[in-house]
């Protein structure tokens, strides 16, 4: 890949997340809206125990605030220009590695090696 396909491929994936965040935002939108229109629960553990469909909102909205953090930083990475160089050794993650994951942070052979040695 050439610096100018790279730079076509960093503004694809800045359109996609901005996509993406929208869609996460509206989503948690509609799920406050879904919260608000609910009878108010007065007891207490009646809260507490919920059930199954409550529970799996609960977690798609946890993976959904995660996510959303991880496209605001890879907008903010985008926007200073930093975009796609590894935290560790700053060199070039590499285009095929950052189609495949978007969000990494870390280099191969950086991932690996914090992978080897955790908290190190
Ligand atoms: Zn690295």
């Amino acid at each position: 890949m050439n610096p100018g396909e790279i730079q076509a491929m960093i503004q694809t994936l800045h359109e996609s997340l901005l996509e993406q965040k929208s869609l996460i935002l509206n989503k948690s939108y509609e799920f406050r809206q879904e919260q608000c229109n609910r009878a108010p629960v007065s007891d207490e553990s009646e809260a507490a125990s919920g059930n199954l469909e409550d529970s799996i909102s609960i977690h798609l909205h946890e993976r959904d605030r995660r996510t959303l953090y991880q496209i605001e930083r890879a907008l903010g990475k985008i926007a200073d220009g930093t975009y796609g160089q590894c935290e560790a050794c700053a060199y070039p993650i590499g285009p095929r590695r950052l189609q495949v994951h978007p969000f990494s942070t870390l280099c191969v052979s950086c991932m690996e090696e914090q992978e080897s040695h955790p908290r190190q």
